[in-house]
């Protein structure tokens, strides 16, 4: 092979942050390769956020009987074809994927097949070629982690295998009650399992404000699906017809599978970062806050640099590696200021601070919940829930917290609220249009200016 195999930027792992900074690369006249064992987009796209979101909207469909019974338009569920249902999500996996090769093409980044390694501050090697970079982006993401002795097999499963399943198991038992413990819980409950959650922690979503905590607990009281907190898991045992889970309180749970949703471990090992130098802790990457590892041109991006674990931080990460490789002097973002989404129904979404944290950083805080039965549009869609706004003493907006079916969609008017260090008294004057729950939002900021409108002084 020819000095082809030269240039600005190698990276190794095409997810969420190494195809971001590949596109970005390319786009500012860098020489980028990208080296990608398995499928472009990663996780995110074939195994995480895209196939998980997929189902989320079947199980919304597969509520409307329920909802739709009691404002008077009667449903009926004939039930949930999974084959059909997979084929809805692979059609929208398929679609964005192919249009991602071809962004890819189109921007001239050299695809590389294969697997990578590490061999040389400046190189990886894929199939006994070298492939040699001024600059080297690791970007090899992450794996779903389990508990020590707990092993992925049969009917004890991880997301990957929730997610490839061409049947609604009747009875579900969920370990770990985070982000994606709880929207395969959501899930499998719309499609009529019987679903029990056991969580660790004292709460579910326990990285979330306690409020938020609180009102999904009650929430998914209501749906019916059950949880155990603050109670850990003890062991497994299954045979061809489901699985017992034991926990340290002596109860056992009878499932047709053990779901483990504990988190994601970083996908480094036998990569040849220790070799190179790379600082690492319990396998993450251990970048500085402008992502470089300290080793020759060597950057880190995406989950495997310790924080959250999110697709849209690995986009973030990978441009501003880009940005910066190319001289460009990007700014930081902090984790903090990183929009979280839990699409589970009801649906979590947060930014910022949480209160007990702002309380750490700032002192003195100030804190409103705007409660959705106020807002119309929630009234009408009949959904509960509260928006929180978190304020520094007569100073800006550092945390947003909200709960409330489709939320989601309101995470973009609070991290700009919170990114761009608003006060509620700027946020109080602006028009939010009526009848939306991003009105909810205004009057959440209203009430924290000290002139609330659909709520009480
Ligand atoms: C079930 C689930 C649901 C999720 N939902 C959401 C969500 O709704 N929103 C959200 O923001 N995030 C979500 N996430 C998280 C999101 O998927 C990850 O944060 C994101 O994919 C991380 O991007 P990454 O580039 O760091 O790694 P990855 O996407 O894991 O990509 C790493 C890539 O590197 C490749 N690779 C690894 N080693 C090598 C090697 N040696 N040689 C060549 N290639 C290699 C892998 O094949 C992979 O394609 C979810 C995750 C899961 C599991």
């Amino acid at each position: 092979m020819t000095d082809s195999h030269e240039y600005d930027i190698v990276i190794l792992g095409g997810g969420s942050g190494g195809y971001a900074c590949a596109l970005r690369g390319a786009q500012l006249g860098l020489k980028v390769a990208l080296i990608e064992a398995d499928k472009l987009g990663g996780t995110c796209l074939h195994r995480g956020c895209i196939p998980t979101k997929a189902l989320l909207h079947a199980a919304e469909l597969a509520e409307a009987p329920h909802e739709g019974e009691s404002i008077g338009v009667s449903l009926s569920l004939a039930g949930v074809d999974m084959t059909k249902v997979n084929a809805y999500k692979d059609g929208v996996i398929g679609r964005l994927y192919k249009g991602l090769q071809g962004l890819v093409k189109s921007r001239k980044v050299e695809l590389i097949n294969g697997w990578g390694r590490l061999t040389g501050p400046n190189t990886v090697e894929v199939d006994g070629v070298s492939y040699t970079g001024k600059n080297v982006v690791l970007a090899s993401g992450s794996y779903s982690r389990s508990l020590p002795g707990l092993d992925i097999q049969g009917r004890v499963i991880a997301s990957e295998q929730a997610l490839a399943m061409d049947w609604v198991p009747q009875r579900a038992v969920i370990l770990g009650g985070g982000v994606i413990g709880l929207e395969f819980a959501s899930v499998w409950r719309s499609f009529g399992a019987e679903v029990t959650i056991i969580e660790a922690l004292p709460h579910l979503a326990p990285n979330e404000d306690e409020v938020l905590s609180k009102n999904l607990e009650r929430a998914y009281r209501k749906r019916g699906i059950n949880f155990k907190v603050g109670v850990r898991f003890s062991g497994v045992e299954q045979d061809e017809s489901g699985v017992k889970v034991s926990t340290e309180d002596g109860n056992v749970i009878e499932g047709d599978v053990l779901l483990v949703a504990v988190g994601r471990g970083p996908a480094t090992a036998n990569l040849g970062y220790e070799e190179q130098g790379i600082p690492m802790e319990r396998g993450f990457v251990l970048a500085n806050e402008r992502l470089h590892t300290g080793v020759g041109n060597i950057y880190a991006v995406g989950d495997i640099v310790p924080g959250l674990q999110l697709a849209h931080r690995g986009f973030q990460q990978g441009i501003f590696v880009a940005e910066e490789i190319a001289g460009l002097n990007p700014a930081l973002i902090e984790d903090v200021n990183i929009p979280r989404v839990t699409y589970c129904e009801p649906e979590l979404a947060s930014i910022g601070l949480t209160e007990a944290q702002a309380k750490e950083k700032h002192g003195e805080v100030e804190t409103v919940e705007y409660n959705l039965a106020g807002n119309g549009k929630s009234q009408i869609l009949q959904t509960a829930g509260l928006i929180k706004l978190v304020r520094a003493k007569d100073g800006p907006i550092v945390g947003v917290h909200m709960i409330g079916a489709r939320v989601g969609e309101l995470i973009g008017e609070a991290q700009l609220m919170v990114n761009w260090e608003s006060y509620p008294e700027d946020m109080a004057p602006l028009v939010h249009a009526h009848p939306t729950q991003n009105e909810a939002m205004g009057e959440a900021a209203m009430a924290l200016a000290g002139k609330p409108l659909h709520a009480h002084n």
